[in-house]
Parts: structure tokens; C-alpha cells; sequence
């Protein structure tokens, strides 16, 4: 099958297997020019592996560091008619470069909120790991079944308190435009919360502990944007915000829970950056259009790689981790620069449908995005059949 991207809105409902090869060995290739994280983690759990930021986890912890990685992700395999999705193409590529350097990998793919799939995973790692020293909690989603009750939330993206009104970049319509979202009320903020707060993180770290499969000193780290002014209505002062709140409550909750295998649970913030799940949010493709503008300016840009490769140099496993006053592991700070975050406001009203090109880098943004479906790779040939129905290899 030839494939080329069909764009819907803010997602791409189609992947290009070979494309996102590319994606994942970019990240390979970054991650052992680097050289390997000292101290690192042996044994690791990436719960939400497949895409952002959790992908990125992976390939640090594998490639970086040599661990034996076990991968959770929701993904739909391709057929012969219709692609698979990116997350899928990333695993097949990840796990064969992991083979082919004698790294042991698997994965399972299904709903992390369940307890099925807890279960499941907890049996991988009896069987085939040992103990676990890092879990990485990276899921992204816009709903979620309590295992308890069996009842669905969904999370909404809504301000808290006031309606919020912006001007912002329609990346459907290319066209400036202005938007205005009401304000949550109470049960949409508590299912926000049900979703995307600390709840399930919290669920799997006692499940694990139960089943005695966490290694003494183990670590696991939950992943927050906390952002500014700029920013705050619509992430860090809403619905979302308020959820992400609650990973401060759960890492807490956790630290103490594990005490006595002197396990840590942390929050870290990290950059705004394209992916599946930040392209959803409302104004986040020209805020973060204008701070890739400013930021490649200045040199300081970094990418999901950059990013985590950092968590785990200078804060995870340094002697001296990057920390606020409240615990969290802190990888934001050069976007949150005040001089950064003051020449966003004063170019964010300049914008119009004309100069959005000049202005911010939206080309970027557009090009980062399609490169997490695997498409705009110079030397990829787009014009070859590729093969939809691509397997995953050490699927548990
Ligand atoms: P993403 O959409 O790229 O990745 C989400 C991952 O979760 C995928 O692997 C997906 O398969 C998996 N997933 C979703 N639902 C699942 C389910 N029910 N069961 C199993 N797996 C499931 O998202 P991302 O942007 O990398 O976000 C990951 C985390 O990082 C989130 O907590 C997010 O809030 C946080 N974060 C993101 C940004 C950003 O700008 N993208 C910034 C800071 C923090």
C-alpha cells in the first residue's frame, strides 16, 4: 500500500510503518550519542510506551541505560486495508532494534486502567524480568473505566471558574480565529480528575508492591505540564490542571506506601511539545508554534528525547536532581524562562492568518506533528508500497 496522511482535525488517522521507524531510530540514534545514563535502571515498566513521551521513556531506558523494558499501550494493529497506528509501527520498530542489540523487550496491549492488564503485566515480570526498579507512568487519555465499578468517565478540556476566551490558530482551517470555552462544572471536574489524577498510578504501584515484584530504592515517576500565566486557564488552572494536582496527593500516597522498599514516587514536569495527546488541548499548537519560535532562536529547543534523556541524567539517577519546593523533578525551566514566556505574550497578539509563518514556527509544529505518524522523512520513500499489516514482535 502507498500511504500518505489523512488529516481530521487535529489527528492523523493513519501511519506509515516505515516512517515511524525512522521516528523511533531518531530517537535511538540521540539517546547513544549521549552515552548511557550512569546508574541507571535495570529493570523498567513504561506504562502509555508507544507514543511522547513514554515512547521516549522507553527508548532512554533500553538504548540509554541497557534495561529490560516491559511496554503497556492501547494501539490498533494494521491489516492489509488500513494502517495500523503510529504507536503500533513505533513498538515493531523499537522492538526490532532492541533484538537486533540483544535488549530484552515485550509489551502488552490493552487498557492499563484495568486490573486484567495489571495482572498480566505483574506475570511478565515474575516470569521473565525480576524485580522492578523504575516505573514510568505516561498514560495519556481521554477516558477511563473505574475497575471497580465498571463505570466510563471521560475528562473534558475546560477552564475553571470563568470562560476562557483566546485567539488562536485553527489547524484544520488555517485561519486565526477566536475561541471561547465555558467553564467546567463540579462533576466534570471530579471525572477530569477520575481520569487523568493519580488514582490509577497509585492502583498500579499497589498492585505491584502486593505482588512483591518491586526492587529495594525502586523509583516511579508520573508526568505533569504545570506551565504559566500564559498557559493557565486552559492547562494549569483547569480541568486538567486540577487532575494533574492530584499526581502531587498520589506521589505522596506512594512514597510512603513503599517505604519499606525505600521506593520514591515523583511528579515530573516537562515541556510542552506536539503530540497525540497536547494536539487536542485548545490554543497548545500556537502556543507551542510561538515557544518553538523562540526557543530555536535562542538555541534552547528540546524534543520528547531531549527531554526525558535529561529526566534521567540530571534528575532520576544525578545525585543532585533538578527539584522544586514541592518535590517535583523539574525539566521545564528553560521554556518557563520568564524572558521566554514574555516574548510569547508580546507575539501572540501580533499573529494573524497572514504572518502565523513568520511570527512562530508553525512549520515546525506542522512537521513535528506529521512526524509522529511517521510522514515527512526526507529519506523515506513515500511513494513505495509499505506494509500495513506490519507485526509486533514480543508482544506478551
Ligand atoms: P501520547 O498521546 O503521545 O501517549 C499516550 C500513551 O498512553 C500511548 O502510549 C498510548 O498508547 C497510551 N494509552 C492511552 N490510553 C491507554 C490505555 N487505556 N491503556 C494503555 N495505554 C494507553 O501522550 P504524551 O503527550 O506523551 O503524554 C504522556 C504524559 O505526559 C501525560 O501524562 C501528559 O499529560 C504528560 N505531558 C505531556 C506534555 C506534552 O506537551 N505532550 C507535557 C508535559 C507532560
Amino acid at each position: 500500500m502507498v500511504i500518505k496522511p489523512k488529516i481530521r482535525g487535529f489527528i492523523c488517522t493513519n501511519a506509515h510503518p516505515v516512517g515511524c521507524a525512522a521516528h523511533v531510530q531518531e530517537q535511538i540514534d540521540y539517546v547513544k550519542q549521549q552515552g548511557p545514563v550512569a546508574n541507571g535502571p535495570k529493570n523498567v515498566l513504561v506504562i502509555g510506551s508507544s507514543t511522547g513521551y513514554g515512547l521516549a521513556s522507553r527508548i532512554t531506558a533500553a538504548f540509554g541505560c541497557g534495561a529490560k523494558t516491559l511496554g503497556l499501550f492501547f494501539e490498533k494493529e494494521g491489516t492489509e486495508r488500513r494502517t495500523g497506528t503510529a504507536g503500533w509501527y513505533n513498538t515493531a520498530a523499537f522492538q526490532a532494534a532492541a533484538e537486533a542489540e540483544g535488549i530484552w523487550a515485550k509489551h502488552l496491549n490493552g487498557d492499563a486502567f484495568s486490573d486484567e492488564l495489571k495482572d498480566k503485566a505483574i506475570d511478565v515480570i515474575e516470569k521473565e524480568m525480576g524485580k522492578i526498579d523504575l516505573v514510568v507512568y505516561s498514560l495519556a487519555s481521554p477516558r477511563r473505566t473505574d475497575p471497580e465499578t465498571g463505570e466510563v468517565y471521560n475528562s473534558t478540556l475546560k477552564p475553571i471558574g470563568d470562560s476562557y476566551t483566546a485567539t488562536t490558530w485553527n489547524t484544520s482551517k488555517k485561519v486565526m480565529e477566536t475561541v471561547s470555552v465555558e467553564p467546567a462544572n463540579d462533576e466534570e471536574i471530579a471525572n477530569t480528575v477520575k481520569v487523568m489524577g493519580g488514582e490509577d498510578w497509585e492502583r498500579w504501584l499497589d498492585r505491584l508492591q502486593g505482588a512483591g515484584v518491586l526492587a529495594q530504592n525502586c523509583q516511579t515517576v508520573s508526568y505533569t505540564y504545570i506551565g504559566k500565566e500564559l498557559t493557565w486557564p486552559i492547562y494549569g488552572k483547569a480541568t486538567i490542571g486540577k487532575a494533574k494536582e492530584d499526581l502531587d496527593r498520589a506521589a505522596a500516597a506512594i512514597t510512603d506506601k513503599l517505604s519499606n522498599v525505600n521506593g520514591k514516587a515523583y511528579v515530573a514536569s516537562l515541556k510542552a511539545l506536539v503530540t497525540q495527546a497536547s494536539s487536542a488541548i485548545p490554543i497548545m499548537p500556537l502556543y507551542i508554534s510561538l515557544m518553538y519560535q523562540v526557543m530555536k532562536e535562542e538555541g534552547t529547543h528540546e524534543g520528547c528525547i531531549e527531554q526525558i534523556y535529561g529526566l534521567y541524567n540530571q534528575c532520576l539517577y544525578a545525585d543532585n536532581p533538578i527539584m522544586d519546593e514541592q518535590g517535583r523533578l523539574r525539566m521545564d525551566g528553560k521554556e518557563l524562562a520568564d524572558h521566554v514566556q514574555a516574548k510569547i505574550a508580546e507575539l501572540w497578539p501580533q499573529v494573524t492568518t497572514e504572518n502565523i509563518y513568520e511570527l512562530t514556527d508553525y512549520a515546525g509544529y506542522h512537521s513535528e506533528f506529521l512526524r509522529l505518524f511517521g510522514f515527512g522523512y526526507d529519506h523515506v520513500d513515500y511513494e513505495a508500497e509499505a506494509d500495513p499489516a506490519l507485526g509486533v514482535n514480543g508482544m506478551a
